[in-house]
């Protein structure tokens, strides 16, 4: 195992709950004894099924009387909720879909509501750390990480002797008629040893970073414009005015959102694309782009051909086909013809030019249906191997291919869905600040070239301080109206896309972090980078009307080993690119900021 993490997958035991009906099968166990006074961070990833809290990090503790249990897997939020809804109730309720001509299907709860930090079960990343205290009172803590994105519950049970953690698959996704070999189960990855949460964080960066594909690792993240900004209202007309603009600006890749497709399922563009996908393919090459195209790969309309003509290939769940993602039938990937469709269909359209592959809605479906080529009693299982397939072989045949996660706005996360990733997005709002938390919280595990940003138009922001947090890390994704923008927002975007592309890196160990601030905090807001090997560091800073005319300043890192000996500084205002010298004592006192406006400020620091 990479970076002294040990893989457990113990003796799989399955638990009756009763003699007709199943219960959850223990598949890995840990005992840690003597540990107390114990907390876990859980990583929160967005989701539509929670969007007001957004991406967040809590701290929650563990005792006798609290355990704790995280849910990851695609559906965390509503599997967390159904479950807290159990333990209030004592009750066995089935995971669900919700149903209803309303119902916009990118929500999944169907019972309870969104995790509160007073209950057992919270939705969770596929990783977390745990620190707490060892019989001599000395800090200890450890990192975990799930190689797997279906639904597997991760349980932290203290006791008066120490800590047991566990991993569980519950009896509503997973009731095989025999439990598998422990090598086609879900491994806990765990490293333990004395140290903090923030010990532990840094193990897990090193064991995440070993798992992202090595193309991340060697491409800085590119410029990236897509199309949602329309939403599906798109046409030849409109996406060739997208793309001269992109072109004008000097992005790398472009992307078309929904709205291409004839039917979400069958990934043929609609009659008025000249030459199809390899027409629209040309557009872009043509202006010096690579081609980037949504697809919910997973999914089928009603109406579509690979519906119609199969229905025997969508996935069911407690009988019914679900209706999900803007109102699509999930295909099963866990069903061997339904997942040669999906891969015939991907490489059909990377053949005909398509450069990075955006993908979204529910790639990974439960099913329950007898006739398929899955146990029935594990089709999320399957459903995550095989579609995992499909990314594995897309990958071998098209070696340049690259792979976005856009998963309701960024699930699952996990050591799988990184592995067959080049990267994911944090947040789905497309909005400038819920695009810098998630920054944060994702800088605390990953790169800073992992975890894209989508920039909608925020036309009631200062437009350097809406810009502020997509000058770092990447890659940076535009979502507005390209073609309305005015000449002066055009110029000034070309400005901010070169201090972007001059500070971008695929280094492995760069991270998004908050700049030290110091001074009345409240108004001013940021975003930046860990300092590079000669200590150079770039922040942007977002300064709100609150902000205005308070002193604030930024304490630049300065404890880096490429920083320890430089006595001279070169400060630089990256939007005018003014820039003066300054000691490291003044550097040490922080460098105040122009909070004389509402606006967006860009610094850096570098030797002199
Ligand atoms: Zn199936």
């Amino acid at each position: 195992m990479p970076h002294g993490f040990e893989r457990i997958v113990a003796h799989p035991e399955r638990q009756d709950h009763s003699a007709d009906q199943p219960g959850d099968t223990i598949v890995a166990r840990l005992r840690l004894d003597g540990w107390h006074d114990i907390t876990v961070r859980v990583m929160h990833p967005f989701t539509w099924d929670a969007k007001f809290r957004g991406y967040r990090i809590d701290e929650l503790a563990i005792s006798p009387a609290r355990p704790r249990t995280l849910v990851s897997g695609a559906y965390s939020v509503a599997d967390a909720a159904a479950l807290n809804h159990d333990e209030r109730h004592g009750s066995r309720t089935p995971f669900d879909f919700p149903e209803g001509e309303m119902h916009d299907g990118v929500l999944y709860r169907t019972v309870g509501h969104a995790p509160e930090p007073d209950e057992r079960y919270h939705d969770a990343a596929g990783w977390c750390t745990v620190a707490g205290l060892d019989t001599d009172g000395q800090p200890v803590a450890f990192a975990t990480a799930l190689d797997r994105s279906d639904c597997v519950l991760l349980d932290l049970l203290a006791d008066d002797h120490g800590l047991t953690v566990q991993t569980r698959l519950p009896w509503q996704t997973f009731r095989p008629a025999e439990l598998p070999a422990a090598d086609a189960l879900p491994g806990l990855l765990v490293r333990h040893g004395t140290g903090d949460h923030e010990t532990a964080e840094a193990r897990l960066r090193e064991l995440l970073a070993a798992t992202v594909p090595s193309r991340a690792s060697v491409a800085p993240p590119p410029l990236i414009a897509d199309t949602w900004g329309f939403g599906t209202d798109i046409d030849p007309k409109r996406v060739t005015a997208f793309f001269d603009v992109a072109s004008s600006l000097g992005v790398e890749v472009v992307t078309v959102d929904k709205g291409w497709e004839d039917h979400v399922g069958d990934w043929y563009a609609q009659s008025g694309y000249t030459g199809g996908v390899a027409g629209i393919a040309a557009l872009a090459h043509d202006r010096g782009m690579r081609l980037g195209l949504w697809v919910g790969a997973g999914n089928a309309s009603p109406e579509s051909a690979v519906a119609t003509a199969h229905p025997d290939w969508l996935a069911t769940w407690n009988g019914r086909h679900q209706m999900v993602s803007h109102r699509n039938h999930s295909l099963c990937l866990g069903h061997e013809p339904a997942r040669d469709h999906v891969f015939a269909s991907l490489d059909r359209l990377v053949r005909d030019g398509v450069d990075w592959l955006l993908h979204d809605f529910e790639t990974i479906s439960r099913c329950d249906a007898e006739h398929h080529t899955h146990d029935p009693g594990a089709g999320e299982a399957a459903g995550v191997v095989g579609w995992y397939s499909v990314l594995a072989a897309l990958r071998a045949a098209h070696p340049d291919l690259l792979i976005e996660n856009c998963w309701n706005g960024g699930k699952p996360l996990d050591l799988a869905m990184i592995v067959h990733h080049d990267t994911t997005i944090g947040d789905d709002w497309c909005r400038s600040e819920q695009n810098r938390l998630a920054a944060l919280g994702l800088g605390v595990y990953l790169p800073s070239s992992w975890t894209s940003k989508y920039m909608g138009d925020e036309p009631r922001l200062p437009l350097r301080a809406q810009l502020a947090p997509y000058l770092v890390g990447g890659p940076w994704i535009f979502m507005g109206d390209l073609p309305g923008w005015s000449s002066s927002q055009l110029a000034e975007m070309q400005r901010a896309i070169a201090i972007y592309l001059s500070w971008r890196t695929a280094a492995m160990d760069v991270r998004a972090v908050p700049p030290v601030l110091s001074g009345p905090a409240a108004g001013v807001t940021g975003l930046a980078y860990t300092p590079r090997a000669n200590g150079e560091q770039l922040a942007a800073f977002a300064v709100s009307e609150a902000g205005v005319g308070q002193l604030v300043r930024w304490h630049p890192v300065l404890s880096s080993s490429g920083a320890a000996a430089v006595e001279s500084w070169i400060v630089r205002d990256e939007w005018s690119g003014a820039e003066r010298v300054s000691s490291r004592a003044e550097l040490a006192a922080g460098i105040p900021l122009d909070t004389a406006r509402a606006d967006g400020l860009a610094l850096s620091v570098r030797p002199s």
